[in-house]
């Protein structure tokens, strides 16, 4: 299948009549991000990246997950499941990755989260391939890929003037048939094929060896120097698309009573704050130690995936430079020690 893109705009505006939603990269000051677009002319497919990550679509910022309300005939609870039909149109296949990984925390044998996965289920992913990696991606050094389609439901591959269509998915499938999309010739298919084999991802991690060496380092001293410069602000867990802490507060002022659950960080002390007054991680070594450990080690131990898809947004956006390829260097090459 193939479409131009020329012809991009008016197949959003179909999109848009036929789905509740369409989310896609809008532009938004001097880079992009997802929105809801209503007009198909909205949609920025070139730009690269979007700032913020498309996680919000499936587990957003702030959400109410039940009304309540008590009278004398008792407890009456309202919860709403957002099961709109919804197309989240150009996403890179790094952040589609990540998706997938939080599949693991949010529909795993303990526990599955209702909310996530009405969104889940009823939201096509329709990914763009990168053919131009940015200096700071290193995606084909945590399992992913320029082309990666392990979130994708229908991956485009741009070749110039359209978009080669390849579904992955039984709903990738239903997608592109409902699209009534025209069919590619061989010399689409071939000049599709060049891209995927031309891009380069030039930034490498080495990362042999990591895993083995936090297995055992917990209490090695690169610690106490890692995590020194870190402010603590927790810009790099927001803008990561895997990262998916949370907080959940009973609010009785703005919805008249209602349970929320907001977006938290391992970076701010009041995470893991006891009611006691016992904080496990009262110091910034000890939270800074547990978002490389979370991502590095426990995630594989868990789900034997790496909790990082190389997009590069925490390198780009630390206000004190905080490079996380510099810091797993750092540790990979750190004397490790056994713990005791
Ligand atoms: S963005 Fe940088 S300074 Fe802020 S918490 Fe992350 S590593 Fe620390
Ligand atoms: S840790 Fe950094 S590079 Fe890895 S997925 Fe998160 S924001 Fe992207």
């Amino acid at each position: 299948m193939i479409v131009s893109k020329k012809d991009i705009p008016n197949f959003l505006d179909k999109l848009i009549g036929a789905y509740d939603e369409v989310i896609a990269p809008v532009k938004k000051d001097d880079f992009t991000v997802f929105e809801t677009i209503s007009s198909g002319a909205d949609a920025v497919l070139d730009a690269g990246n979007t700032k913020l990550p498309a996680k919000e679509v499936f587990f957003p910022q702030s959400e109410e997950l039940f009304r309540y309300n008590v009278t004398k005939e008792g407890a009456k609870l309202e919860a709403p499941i957002d099961d709109k039909k919804k197309v989240l149109f150009g996403i890179r296949p790094c952040d589609a990755r990540s998706v997938k990984l939080l599949d693991n925390d949010f529909n795993n044998d303990k526990y599955q989260d209702p909310y996530y996965l009405a969104r889940r289920e009823n939201t096509v992913i329709v990914g763009i391939g990168c053919n131009q990696p940015a200096s700071t991606c290193f995606c084909t050094s945590v399992n992913s890929g320029p082309f990666d389609t392990s979130g994708l439901d229908v991956l485009l591959i741009d070749t110039g003037d359209a978009y080669v269509v390849e579904t992955i998915t039984e709903k990738g499938k239903l997608f592109v048939e409902k699209a009534g999309l025209a069919a590619a010739s061989d010399s689409d298919r071939a000049a599709a094929a060049k891209v995927k084999e031309e891009a380069v991802v030039t930034c490498q991690v080495n990362l042999d060896g990591l895993k083995a060496k936090l297995d055992v380092n917990f209490y090695d001293p690169i610690w106490d120097k890692i995590h020194e410069k870190c402010l603590g602000c927790g810009a790099c867990t927001y803008l990561c698309p895997t990262c998916h802490c949370f907080d959940i507060v009973d609010d009785a002022v703005d919805c008249n009573g209602c349970r929320v659950r907001n977006w938290d960080s391992c970076a701010f002390p009041l995470f893991t704050l006891h009611g006691s007054g016992h904080n496990p991680r009262s110091s910034n070594k000890e939270r800074y130690r547990n978002r490389i450990m979370h991502k590095f080690k426990y995630f594989i131990d868990n789900f034997n995936e790496i909790a990082c898809v190389g997009c590069g947004r925490c390198i780009k956006n630390c206000p004190v430079n905080m490079d996380i390829r510099v810091v797993l260097e750092d540790i990979r090459g750190s004397e490790a020690r056994l713990d005791s």
